[in-house]
């Protein structure tokens, strides 16, 4: 069993760009979800090891070894993550332009 985790960064800031009051839950995800927008936004062509995000699941009460790894839908600009060793996945939308995207120049105003 995976689950797609669907997350648009929108739900989780303010009207003024600040994280908004979140359950615990949702903290924990937008953690995750803003660690994969460093990784993937990142200029590098291959993200600093401090960047590189652990997959956040745990199988059977074990951290799943797993390391994120990220593509872009060239249509939509989503960020799309998934675990290789879990297949957890996710896309995330509205991240341009957030404090958490370093790809700054390719931002169209
Ligand atoms: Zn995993």
């Amino acid at each position: 069993m995976s689950t797609t985790w669907i997350t648009d960064l929108d739900d989780f800031l303010d009207e003024n760009g600040d994280v908004a009051d979140l359950p615990l839950h949702a903290q924990r995800l937008f953690a995750h979800v803003t660690a994969i927008i460093v990784m993937a936004t990142n200029p590098e062509a291959e993200a600093p090891p401090e960047y590189l995000v652990r997959c956040r699941r745990r199988p059977n009460h074990k951290w799943c070894p797993g390391m994120i790894q990220t593509d872009q839908d060239p249509e939509t600009g989503e960020i799309i993550w998934w675990c290789p060793v879990c297949n957890d996945t996710g896309v995330i939308s509205s991240w341009q332009g957030t404090i958490w995207d370093l790809s700054g120049d390719d931002i169209e105003h």
